[in-house]
């Protein structure tokens, strides 16, 4: 799929082509401005050319997964674009319509491909009929939303604003084996509703579940103990699940669900480090949450950001979007409202509050 768009590229006159430039070197310097660019793209129809691609990262240009993110824009905007080669610094990518349908895409390394689903969710949401996605790869990879932080803290927001999404876990994938692979069902909704975020509501439920693949149980118990132990939490809610996969692996998350948004603290297992600091990795990141009045924590922010400008962008005049309160901003957030800035004429404002909180408003200007 992608070769052959490579191909079509040939006849594009390239010259002619008015691009928004972006620079993949400002703020986190990460995958998240290519990301976020290539769907704002998408949405709004704009050629871009992003130069210092990651230059922010240790291995800076295109890795795997991002160039796997690239071929799932191309596959769903049936896009022309140049330079989607392993270890490129420089992507030029120009949109086409919007082809909602059926989209498989297959990392080919333990790459993130929570992340490829977030670079093409936002628009397949308010297309013109529904989709499938079929994603192979690392499904909980560390600096990246897990599996399980995708079902349960960041679809039932996108889910509040109209589209509805179905998930499905084939098999797990971890660093460095991959081999996951997961689907998801797209009912798009037109025009995305907004909302606002500023209480979490009633504590629910709250759990710990460790997830072991090919690793002695004993991991797992290990972590969810000293999880529990910490956090004053109840036994009761502790699982520890032998899970499929190809290589070996190991996450523990705690799991907060509160009438209106889910929280979930991921901490991962790997070589030389003992499972109780994993967990107390955990429980310090729990903690911060815990004690803060944020109805939104650190990741889910940055992430939330995309759609509710959209829905901001969408509604011009009748102002949806919304608002949510925050733990203080992470560069990723930060990042990500600057990038949303130079597509999209949305109001978008932080306003920072005394405990350390702020509220993040995206609305329409009109
Ligand atoms: P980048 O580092 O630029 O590729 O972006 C990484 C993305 O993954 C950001 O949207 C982060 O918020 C998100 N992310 C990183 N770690 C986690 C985590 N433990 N849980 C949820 N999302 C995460």
């Amino acid at each position: 799929m992608l070769q052959s768009s490579f191909d079509e590229c040939r006849t594009v006159n390239y010259s002619s082509v008015d691009f928004l430039e972006i620079d993949g070197a400002d703020g986190e310097g990460g995958g998240q401005i290519l990301r976020s660019s290539l769907t704002l793209s998408m949405l709004t129809g704009r050629s871009i050319r992003i130069s210092r691609v990651r230059a922010g990262r240790k291995r800076p240009g295109l890795l795997r997964q991002h160039l796997a993110a690239v071929e799932a824009a191309v596959q769903v905007s049936a896009a022309t674009c140049r330079g989607a080669e392993l270890g490129s610094r420089q992507l030029e990518f120009t949109p086409g319509p919007i082809q909602p349908g059926h989209v498989h895409c297959a990392i080919g390394t333990a790459g993130s491909a929570t992340l490829v689903l977030q670079t093409i969710l936002p628009v397949l949401a308010i297309a013109d009929a529904p989709s499938t996605i079929t994603l192979e790869g690392g499904t909980h990879n560390p600096w990246a939303p897990p599996y399980d932080f995708l079902t349960r803290a960041y679809l039932p927001q996108l889910e509040r604003m109209g589209p509805t999404i179905v998930a499905r876990l084939d098999r797990a994938g971890f660093y460095p084996a991959g081999g996951g692979r997961f689907a998801v069902d797209v009912i798009p909704a037109t025009t995305l509703q907004g909302f606002d975020l500023l209480d979490r509501g009633l504590l629910r439920r709250q759990s710990i579940t460790a997830l072991v693949a090919n690793l002695p149980a004993s991991i797992g118990r290990r972590e969810v103990d000293t999880a529990v132990r910490r956090l004053g939490w109840t036994r009761a809610a502790t699982y520890v699940n032998d899970v499929d996969s190809t290589g070996p692996g190991n996450c523990v998350f705690a799991e907060l669900e509160f009438e209106r948004v889910t929280e979930i603290v991921t901490g991962f297992g790997r070589l030389g480090v003992p499972a109780e600091r994993v967990a107390a990795e955990v429980v310090r990141e729990v903690r911060e949450f815990e004690k803060s009045s944020a109805a939104v924590g650190q990741h889910l922010a940055d992430q939330l950001m995309l759609p509710l400008a959209i829905s901001a962008w969408q509604n011009q005049g009748r102002s949806p979007g919304g608002r949510f309160r925050t733990l203080p901003l992470t560069q990723h957030s930060r990042t990500q409202i600057a990038v949303i800035r130079k597509f999209l004429d949305v109001d978008l404002d932080v306003v920072e509050e005394d405990e350390g909180t702020c509220i993040v408003r995206i609305q329409s200007n009109r």
